[in-house]
């Protein structure tokens, strides 16, 4: 299990899935000769990032930030019986829950739940299935939705066309548990939200600071790594791929100080490292 302490804050990684993901999943424009061509330039992105055949190695985790007196999980995955679209995201049995809890972190002790945005992905574990009902995940805990996210996507039409804001976001509104932020909301002392809109229109990363030490949660407008060697490429998720990249390369340009952590919201293991900029456009993660 990946944790890493920042100040007085400890982060845990809870992975629900890692796997070897085609390129072509995420980008219209790279395949995974284009791929191989740029760990070719960038060679630190193998072997964490990018497999020898050319495919991203990318994880589906939540992050649980434990001090402070708080316990916050960021991004809930895919979550357990779920009707998808995607057949590898359909129906899932997992043992997310019971991870969490051998982490250390039973559903119930968690006090918040943030989504750096309320794609599939990010929502999932923030309800399940009862009696046929979505019931709150974490029954103690505010969910934090960022407003003008929450406001979009409550009439949006889902990127893979399923019912994700029906079934993980609508029942903690419902339940009264959804509190609605702004983009730069201070969650508690030393860690706050940084809009980085474009992936999708409220889209948020999460800065956390104690005791000198600096770690950022990326969310997706950097998905992969391979944007951190290439920040150019925008994935075909993004609401506006023009905005995602505009943020990207500002994001890179600000946190490249060789001290911040920078933990990714689906970077393959080991995730997290620091940010040098390469002096030609594009940067280098340090693990
Ligand atoms: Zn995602």
């Amino acid at each position: 299990m990946l944790r890493w302490q920042v100040g007085a804050f400890t982060i845990t990684s809870v992975v629900e899935s890692e796997a070897p993901t085609s390129p072509r999943f995420l980008f219209a424009d790279l395949d995974k000769k284009a791929v191989l061509g740029i760990a070719e330039r960038k060679p630190w992105l193998q072997p964490n990032f990018v497999s020898p055949e050319g495919f991203l190695l990318q994880k589906i985790h939540a992050l649980v930030i434990d001090g402070g007196g708080r316990r916050i999980i960021v991004d809930t995955c895919i979550g357990n019986d779920k009707e998808r679209h995607n057949p590898g995201w359909a129906n899932l049995q997992g043992p997310f829950l019971d991870d969490l809890a051998a982490a250390g972190y039973p559903a119930e002790t968690i006090d918040t739940v943030i989504c750096t945005h309320l794609h599939v992905d990010h929502v999932g574990w923030n309800t399940k299935l009862v009696d046929g009902r979505w019931f709150p995940t974490f029954p103690n805990a505010r969910y934090l939705f960022v407003k003008p996210e929450f406001e979009h996507w409550q009439v949006a039409p889902d990127i893979n066309g399923d019912e994700t804001f029906a079934d993980s976001v609508a029942p903690i509104h419902e339940a009264g548990l959804a509190d609605l932020v702004s983009t730069s909301h201070e969650v508690c002392p030393g860690i706050h939200y940084e809009p980085t809109p474009g992936h999708t229109p409220g889209h948020v990363s999460l800065v956390i600071e104690s005791e000198g030490q600096r770690a950022v949660i990326t969310g997706d407008m950097i998905h992969t790594p391979l944007q951190i060697a290439a920040p150019e490429h925008s994935s075909m998720f993004d609401t506006d791929p023009d905005m995602a990249r505009h943020t990207r390369k500002a994001f890179l340009d600000r946190w490249s100080d060789d001290a911040t952590l920078i933990i990714g919201t689906h970077f393959g293991s080991p995730t997290a490292g620091t940010l040098t900029a390469d002096g030609d456009g594009a940067y280098t993660l340090h693990c």
